[in-house]
């Protein structure tokens, strides 16, 4: 899809980019720290389909935690709210992503599906007959919403997460133990390691916002992708846990429903205006893209986008 490329976007894109410097790329998923922290890009899919851009928007990345909220989307298509929040609860905890803490305090689910333990019980109840097939699911499920069947997952991403996925591991243990999920540990890691590293383009990232922002239906055609009950309630939760234990402060500066993943990437969901998706690996201590957040922030004053 041809995309067109702004000097005010350009130029915001170089401002962000200033305030990369101290930033990390993500290294405890060893395949991760290849990443180039100097990187930062930037696309804006309109529901009309035109898109603008800044920086190298071909360049892939892996959706990492992104995934959270289309699998979240999936589990409700397939189930139901009322069984989904049998197994994961709806509040923020405003501990890091991965934190077991909070888990021992509430040990009949974890507190909401945009932290590691809630993710691990959505993507146990998708539906399939085995990892392999669960694993199709999602992936043609996201195909579907970037309207773009050449997605894939790169392997050697989600291997080095696998082999490294002890904490993970042990998250999945204690849902079991707890009887939030009742599978084997591997399998589902499986799944959730290749999730993770389902690979794309800041536009398909960008497309999938505006799937999003119109409340489940694609941009152009408006066939309907996802129920539009389904896309509020996955917006309120990028709003609520988006960003991690930064949510509130990116409410507060930023203002959109948005989701961040530790490879950078960041998807935001303009309601009725635009998807937006962004490429800069270069994280800050909670894990979200420093220049992706400063970027949003310039976005938000010049085009208007908060929500509040
Ligand atoms: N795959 C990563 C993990 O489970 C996703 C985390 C993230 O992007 N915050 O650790």
């Amino acid at each position: 899809m041809p995309c067109r490329t702004t000097d005010e976007l350009n130029e915001l894109v170089d401002e962000a980019k200033k305030y990369t410097d101290g930033g990390k790329v993500a290294d405890y998923i060893p395949a991760l720290a290849k990443a180039n922290p100097e990187e930062l890009s930037v696309a804006i899919f309109h529901d009309d389909g035109t898109c603008v851009s800044a920086g190298d928007i071909h360049q892939k990345l892996t959706l990492q935690s992104v995934s959270k909220v289309l699998t979240l989307a999936l589990a409700l298509i397939d189930y139901g709210e009322e069984a989904v929040f049998n197994k994961v609860g709806y509040e923020p905890t405003g501990d890091p992503f991965n934190s077991i803490v909070k888990l021992e305090f509430s040990p009949s689910k974890p507190l909401n599906p945009m932290i590691n333990a809630g993710a691990l019980a959505v993507t146990h109840m998708i539906k399939g007959k085995d990892a392999e097939e669960r694993f199709e699911r999602i992936l043609s499920f996201i195909q579907d919403l970037a309207g773009n069947s050449s997605i894939g997952y790169s392997l050697e991403v989600a291997d080095s997460e696998y082999e490294t996925s002890d904490l993970n591991r042990a998250l999945c243990y204690f849902l079991r133990q707890h009887g939030v999920i009742d599978e084997d540990v591997e399998e589902l890691l499986k799944v959730y390691t290749k999730q993770c590293a389902i690979e794309m383009d800041c536009l398909d990232l960008a497309r999938i916002g505006c799937v999003f922002a119109m409340d489940g239906l694609e941009p152009v055609t408006n066939r309907r992708l996802i129920p539009a009950h389904v896309a509020r309630l996955c917006k309120t939760f990028m709003v609520t846990c988006g960003m991690y234990n930064a949510s509130g402060e990116f409410a507060v500066r930023v203002g959109i429903p948005a989701k961040s993943g530790v490879s950078g990437g960041i998807m935001g969901s303009v309601p009725n205006r635009f998807g937006i998706g962004i490429l800069g690996p270069a994280l800050d201590e909670k894990g979200n893209s420093i220049g992706g957040i400063k970027l949003l922030e310039r976005m938000s004053d010049k085009y208007n986008m908060s929500m509040f």
